[in-house]
């Protein structure tokens, strides 16, 4: 029975690994290495006093079902919890907005949706592109959001509303990020429109979007269907799902075990410091994998170089009050100098009032995001420093001046990849290159996406890919 190494014990390669158990039976050797002494990668569970909280990913979205599938099959369906249904807020000028429903990633078709943030002259900005000279399209184009919607809409729209929204994902300006990894359904639309030869505009594409979601909704309430919550999380934090999914595997998972170099032996691999096996998933950020791959798909790595990593960091707090904390499961704060010359934060959860069940445990609990592509100086600062930016920050924009009796801070050094313009088409090449090497497959944020589902499916296509190969189909 063959031997396969995963490299990277987040939640694309334990993925990888359980779909490799599944598939290749007990008699295969499946060895996880993990350079860090827990699994898990960007899921961390924290335990406070009152219980654990996540400090990496809290939440993902119910719309790719994989997941589900996956966290049901693990039996851990009855762990899932659903957010309360309040709605988010953005901070402007000095006050709280809540997020306006009619858009697209913070995208609006129509000024009047958008104008309690943006104010009467930027949304008139938004009107004016439905006479605007057509976006020049060709159906698999691919742009920066930010340059598109500064084109279309005008900069305030991009610095209270569009960034804001992108950068609580991804960490990155959306002028870094590409409108076809990040907003694929304006991209394809853009390509529809195209295609039967019709005007490509902004607001329209919003407006077909923004029909199908509310069709959809409208079809689901005819049916008689509770609507289905857009985020799920876990009762008792990710570890959950981390533990499950190592069990379910069964591998010979090997903590603090970083792999320096993969390189082709006797037709088989050499893993450094590990020795040899007869297949590999690479499974770590993308940096790292374009050295690991260097020497076995030189064209794949090399294409993974130019991935950019951002950083981030999460200061938790615990509160034993919820008085005065506003009805909100969070704030979005603008890019724009006059929120940022207030501010350091760039978002805030309110976990307490967006998870019922942390709303259970009494008190509050609230995470501040720092840091951006652009900027990391705030990931940089010590930990007092960024818990007291978090407590102000929280009492500017919230007003809720309670002050907190547990902390936690967590740095994400390159925590997220930057899904930039032309990334999927990319990725495409990268996949391309690694079907010529038998016996290497790659999963991680950088191929599907960043969300945990996204990371999920890299794993099973990695294992799928490892399993084809090794019987030679
Ligand atoms: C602050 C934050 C909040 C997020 N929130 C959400 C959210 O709410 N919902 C959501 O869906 N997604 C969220 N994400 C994104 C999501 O968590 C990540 O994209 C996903 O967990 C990445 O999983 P991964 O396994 O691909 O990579 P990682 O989790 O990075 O795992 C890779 C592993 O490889 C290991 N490794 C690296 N190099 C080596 C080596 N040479 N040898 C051995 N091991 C190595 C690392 O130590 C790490 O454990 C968030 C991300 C961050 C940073």
């Amino acid at each position: 029975m063959p031997t396969v190494a995963v490299i990277g014990g987040g939640v694309s390669g334990l993925t990888a690994a359980r779909e490799l158990r599944h598939r290749l039976g007990p008699e295969a050797r499946i060895i996880v290495l993990e350079a860090y002494d827990r699994l898990g990668g960007k899921l961390k569970t924290v335990d406070f006093a009152d219980g654990p909280v996540d400090m990496g990913a809290e939440a993902f979205l119910t719309r790719r079902t994989g997941l589900a599938e996956l966290v049901h099959g693990l039996g851990l369906g009855g762990d899932l919890r659903v957010p309360s249904g309040l709605r988010s807020c953005f901070y402007v000028d000095g006050r709280l907005v809540p997020a306006p429903r009619r858009t697209v990633m913070g995208i609006p078709a129509r000024g009047a949706d958008v104008a309690d943030v943006v104010g009467a002259d930027a949304a008139a900005a938004v009107d004016a592109e439905a006479t605007a000279e057509p976006l020049p399209w060709t159906p698999g184009d691919d742009v920066n959001v930010g340059g598109l919607v500064r084109s279309r809409y005008g900069r305030e729209i991009v610095e209270k509303l569009v960034s804001p929204m992108l950068g609580g994902v991804y960490s990155s300006s959306a002028d870094a990020l590409g409108l076809r990894a990040t907003v694929p359904a304006l991209a394809e639309t853009f390509d529809d429109l195209a295609g039967r030869g019709e005007a490509v505009r902004l607001s329209d594409a919003v407006s077909h979007l923004l029909a199908l979601r509310e069709d959809a909704a409208r079809a689901a309430t005819d049916r008689g269907e509770a609507p289905t919550p857009v985020f799920n999380s876990f009762a008792r934090g990710y570890r959950e799902l981390v533990r499950a999914l190592a069990e379910d595997a069964d591998a010979d998972i090997r903590l603090n075990t970083q792999v320096e170099s993969v390189s082709r032996w006797r037709g088989r691999f050499w893993l450094e410091p590990v020795g040899e096996v007869d297949a590999v998933v690479v499974a770590t950020p993308a940096p790292t994998a374009s050295v690991l791959l260097g020497t076995v798909a030189p064209g794949a790595a090399e294409l993974l170089s130019t991935v950019q990593l951002a950083s981030s960091a999460v200061v938790g707090m615990r509160f034993d009050t919820d008085n005065g904390l506003p009805e909100t499961t969070g704030v979005l704060l603008g890019t724009d100098f006059a929120t940022r010359a207030t501010v350091h934060a760039k978002a805030f959860t309110f976990s307490s009032r967006k998870w019922p069940h942390l709303a259970g445990r009494g008190g509050a609990f609230v995470r501040a995001s720092f840091g951006t592509l652009a900027d990391s100086s705030m990931v940089e600062a010590d930990d007092r420093t960024l818990i007291g930016y978090a407590v102000e920050d929280l009492r500017t924009v919230s007003g809720f001046t309670a002050s907190p009796v547990e902390t936690f801070v967590q740095r994400w050094w390159g925590g997220l990849p930057c899904l930039g313009e032309n990334h999927l088409d990319h990725m495409d090449r990268v996949r391309a290159d690694l079907d010529g090497v038998s016996g290497i497959a790659l999963a991680g944020a950088v191929m599907r996406g960043v969300g945990v589902p996204a990371c999920a499916d890299s794993g099973r296509d990695a294992a799928r890919k490892i399993v084809a190969d090794l019987s030679g189909s």
